[in-house]
């Protein structure tokens, strides 16, 4: 019995591995392989003032066209991604991706604003971080003021203090910096002030209400003000319809993201949008 122990604990934990245990393991290894293949995609999802009608930028949003899993949204492959660690280079071949498009969308003058890159707080923090993305602006050959970095109020918020060296840095070449999914997290107002943030993004959960949600209103008046007092500027996510859109651009935030005005796009859709859009405003 003993000289078969081992192989029954294998059949044991075998069969108590779960089928998402193996998918897991299974997605990890594809999601490092399919970096290698660039089997990851760009969409971009237009960000407009409502009072101008102006494009004042796009979130560059990752999708993957897996073969064996099909094409899915972050939602699946994202969180994954952070806890394996490939996240680190799953968001420098987004960004790479993204500036090189961008910049044929600048060369061709097609004026698409600002550029704005979701990044994972593990990549900020990286010794290599600055001098990689500014290598990559020079190669972009735009201005650096032309790049927004995203990081979620959840992750910087978590440990301010281990970012600020580094988005001072980031803040020095130009760069701006972005709180994504804002309200979700809970942010310390002392390093709101001290780090150097440029623009808070209203999470979609308080959008979704508006404009009968009191609550959601009671929240989204709050942020809008302590952006306004602390000199920020500020975009609402998710806004879906045109009653939201007044709603929020009478409460004083007037720059969106969301299916209203368009969902995230391929590349060469963003193309035309970029020329059809200014076309017909
Ligand atoms: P996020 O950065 O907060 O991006 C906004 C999400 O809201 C996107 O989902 C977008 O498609 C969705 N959205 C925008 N407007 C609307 C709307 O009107 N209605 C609805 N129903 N949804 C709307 P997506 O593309 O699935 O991305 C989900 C999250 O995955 C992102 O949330 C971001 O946290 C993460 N993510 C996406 N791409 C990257 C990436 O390249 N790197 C990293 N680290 N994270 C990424
Ligand atoms: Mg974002
Ligand atoms: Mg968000
Ligand atoms: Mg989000």
């Amino acid at each position: 019995r003993a000289k078969n122990l081992g192989r029954n604990n294998f059949q044991y934990y075998s069969k108590e591995m779960t089928e998402e245990a193996f998918e897991r393991l299974n997605m990890e290894a594809n999601i490092r392989s399919g970096i290698q293949n660039e089997e990851f995609i760009v969409y971009y999802q237009p960000q407009i003032n409502s009072s101008t009608q102006q494009i004042i930028g796009m979130e560059a949003l990752v999708r993957w066209n897996s073969p064996s899993l099909g094409f899915i949204t972050p939602g699946r492959f994202i969180p994954l991604a952070i806890a394996t660690g490939s996240i680190i280079d799953l968001d420098r071949y987004v960004m790479k991706k993204a500036f090189k498009e961008f910049a044929a969308w600048i060369d061709e003058g097609l004026d698409p604003g600002h550029l704005s890159i979701n990044l994972n707080m593990k990549q900020l923090i990286r010794e290599d971080f600055v001098s990689y993305l500014s290598g990559l602006i020079e190669q972009g050959g735009f201005s650096a003021s032309c790049i927004e970095l995203e990081v979620t109020e959840g992750e910087l918020m978590d440990n301010p203090s281990q970012a600020i060296n580094v988005l001072k840095q980031v803040e020095s070449l130009g760069v701006k910096l972005s709180l994504d999914d804002f309200g979700t997290g809970y942010s310390s107002l002392s390093y709101l002030k001290k780090l150097p943030i440029s623009k808070l993004k209203i999470d979609k959960s308080f959008v979704d209400g508006l404009p009968f949600d009191k609550e959601d209103e009671a929240i989204v008046r709050a942020i809008i003000a302590l952006a306004q007092s602390l000199n920020l500027d500020i975009i609402a996510e998710g806004a879906e319809n045109l009653q939201q859109v007044d709603f929020l651009s009478q409460l004083g935030c007037s720059n969106f993201q969301g299916y209203f005005f368009s969902k995230p796009i391929p590349a060469e859709e963003m193309h035309n949008f970029l020329i059809e859009y200014r076309r017909s405003h």
